[in-house]
Order: structure tokens, then sequence, then C-alpha cells
């Protein structure tokens, strides 16, 4: 199986500080200095503006609370960007702080590009500047009557649309560094569990999942199997056709397996020549079953090679958990058995425990 390119939600980049974190440091941030900004606007006779204020820094703390309670990131994420907006549309409007208070919105465009997806950081940004261009503009003066000069006004509006646009840019930089970064470590954490030549699980793979597979044995009694099959003659083949072509064996058995096989079994190249193929929840009969179904299959392919039509065979070796025996004695006796099957002849199928089993009619 190739990596996907999609769902990479799995994975995080180091060093990244994930968003309700830093919701939280913000809403942290953010209530003192409304407390404060309040308490300052109290001490000039306005009756208002401490009130909403404060009312602000609770919505905040009560939108961290529930976070908190609930974590549900998501609701958190639109909780705090409907506060902020509701907030600085405010500070713009009554003018907070003799009119200074519009400069903090200079912190929306970065912290909405963070925290949100870029089409909601666009959206949002455009709004915010076009709702800062009405509120300068001689309708808006009808309205709110905002005591900015006209130079403030077109600073504050050229600076505000720079700022947006350089946040949109970095902010689509981020993410494409991130999604590379993303792509990059997916492809090696493939890369670190598959063979590259068949794209089977290597050999490190099938242990790990031999491993989850014994401790299920351990809790559950579910018995598993393992095959063990080497291709026969395989080194002539090599030597009368070249090694290319010895490649393109290896592919047609792997091949074969991905056809003969269920989705849950583990399908590994576990050397050379050599694969393992791990069948949970699969008892001895079932197993050689299986293992003669391989084989046949792989008999009746061939390759072409120099005009001709090259056959493999396989030999197999089963071997079915027992007792309390090791995942290394396991593979042991299934090795066992694979010697027992080149003995007898090559394209045979021996389980650990019994000589030859004969072929089914
Ligand atoms: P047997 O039936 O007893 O298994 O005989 P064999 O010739 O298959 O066994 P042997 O172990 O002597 O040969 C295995 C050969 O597989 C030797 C090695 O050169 C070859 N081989 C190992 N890995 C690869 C590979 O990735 N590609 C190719 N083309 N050959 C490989
Ligand atoms: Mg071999
Ligand atoms: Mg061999």
């Amino acid at each position: 199986m190739k990596p996907a390119d999609t769902d990479l939600s799995q994975y995080r980049v180091k060093g990244e500080i994930p968003i309700p974190t830093l919701i939280g440091w913000l809403t942290l941030a953010a209530v003192p200095l409304l407390i404060l900004f309040a308490y300052r606007s109290s001490l000039r006779g306005d009756p208002l503006t401490p009130i909403l204020l404060l009312v602000f820094a609770g919505l905040l703390a009560a939108n961290g609370l529930i976070y908190l309670l609930t974590r549900h990131s998501t609701l958190q994420r639109r909780g705090f960007i409907t506060v902020i907006t509701v907030l600085f549309t405010y500070l713009a409007v009554r003018a907070v702080e003799d009119g200074s208070a519009i400069i903090w919105l200079f912190a929306y465009p970065p912290i909405i590009f963070y925290i949100s997806q870029a089409r909601v950081g666009v959206l949002a940004c455009s709004g915010g500047l076009a709702a800062v261009a009405l509120l300068f503009s001689p309708l808006g003066d009808l309205v709110f009557d905002s005591p900015y000069s006209t130079s403030f006004r077109l600073t504050m509006l050229a600076v505000l649309a720079f700022e947006m646009s350089t946040c949109y840019v970095l902010d689509q930089s981020r993410r494409r560094s991130k999604l590379s970064l993303l792509k990059l470590a997916r492809e090696f954490e493939y890369a670190a569990k598959h063979d590259a030549l068949t794209g089977l699980a290597n050999r490190r793979e099938v242990m790990a999942q031999l491993d989850s597979e014994y401790q299920r044995y351990l809790r559950n009694a579910r018995e598993f199997s393992v095959l063990l099959m080497d291709i026969d003659l395989f080194k002539s083949v090599n030597d009368n056709y070249g090694h290319h072509v010895g490649d393109e064996m290896i592919v047609l058995v792997a091949t074969t397996l991905r056809e003969q096989c269920r989705k849950v079994d583990t399908l590994a190249r576990w050397g050379g020549e050599e694969y393992l193929v791990l069948l949970p929840e699969t008892g001895t009969a079932e197993a050689v079953q299986t293992a003669n179904r391989i084989r046949e299959s792989v008999g009746s392919k061939t390759i072409n090679a120099e005009e001709q039509a090259i056959a493999a065979t396989i030999s197999v070796g089963v071997a079915t958990i027992s007792g309390s025996e090791s995942v290394d004695r396991l593979l042991q006796r299934a090795d066992e058995a694979l010697y027992r099957a080149k003995t007898l002849g090559r394209n045979t199928v021996c389980h650990a425990e019994s000589s030859a089993v004969p072929e089914p009619a």
C-alpha cells in the first residue's frame, strides 16, 4: 500500500503550539488586560465601557473553562473567535482608550490565521477590513461619529491591509512547509515498515505485528499461525537469467500473496527470497489450506525472460502457536517445517508437528 497524501492529522510538527493551548494562553493574557482597561475606563467616568470590557473578560474566561470541562477544541476556537471579533469591533467603534484601542486590531490577523483554516482567516480578515473601511467612511461617521483623524484612518487602513496580506502569505508558506514535512514523515514511516522491492511489510514490522498477535493470544487464547515461505532453487534463476529476473520473481510471489490472503493477514518479506505470512485467528487446518492455495497459485504463474516462460515454486513451513511457547520458538518450528519441506523435494507445505501434508485432490 502506498502512503496516502491525505489525512495527516495524526502527525504534529515538533515545536508547534497546539491550538487549544495557544487559545488558553491568549485567554490568560486577555482577561487581566481587559480588567485593567475596564478599571481605567471606570476612572474616566465612562459608565458603559467598564461593564462591557468586564463582560468580554467574563466571556473569554467562560470559554476557557468550558474547554477545560469538555475538551471540545472546535467549540473553544469558535467561541474565542466570536468573542474577540465582537470585542475588536467594539474597541474600534467606541474608540476606547481615547481611540488608541483600535490598534489592537493588528493582533487580529495573525491570531485568526494561526488558529483557524486559511479560508476562515481570509474571510474574517476581509470582513474586518471592510468593517474598518465602513467605520472610517462618511457613512460610519454619520452613525458612530468616530474621533479618528483622516491621516490616521488612511494609515490604519493601509497598514492593516498590508499586515493582513503578509499574514496570508506567511500562513500559506507555513501550511505548505508543514504539509511537506508531514508528507515526508509519513513516507519515512512507510519506508521504515515496508520492503522497497515488494511493498510488503518488512521483518521489523511483521515482528511488531507478531508481538501484538501474541499478546492477544495470551489474553484471549486466540490462536494464530505463521507461514514461512521460500522460493525453490531461486539461486539458479539469478544465475541463469540475471538478478533483475530474480527480482521480478520475488515481486510475482508478493503479488500472489496479496491475491490469496485476507486483509487481516500480515504479509512480509522475511529475507532475500523468503516471506512470512501472519494469519490471525487461524488454526492448523486453515493455515495449511491457505499455504497450499498460495503454493499452487505461485506454481501456476510464470514470468517472461529471454522469450521463455519461467515458473517458480515455493516451499512452506506452517506453524500454529500452542501452549506457552514464545514467538521465537514458533518461528523456529516454522523454519524447521520449511527445512523439512525442502528436504521432501520442494514445492511442498509442511506443518511443524506433522510430516509432509498431502496436497488437496
Ligand atoms: P532452496 O530451494 O534451497 O531455497 O534454494 P535457493 O537457490 O533458493 O536458496 P539459496 O539460499 O541458495 O539462494 C537464495 C538466493 O537468493 C541467493 C541470493 O543471491 C538471492 N537473493 C537474495 N535476495 C535477493 C534479491 O533481492 N534479489 C535477487 N534477485 N536475488 C536475491
Ligand atoms: Mg532462502
Ligand atoms: Mg530458496
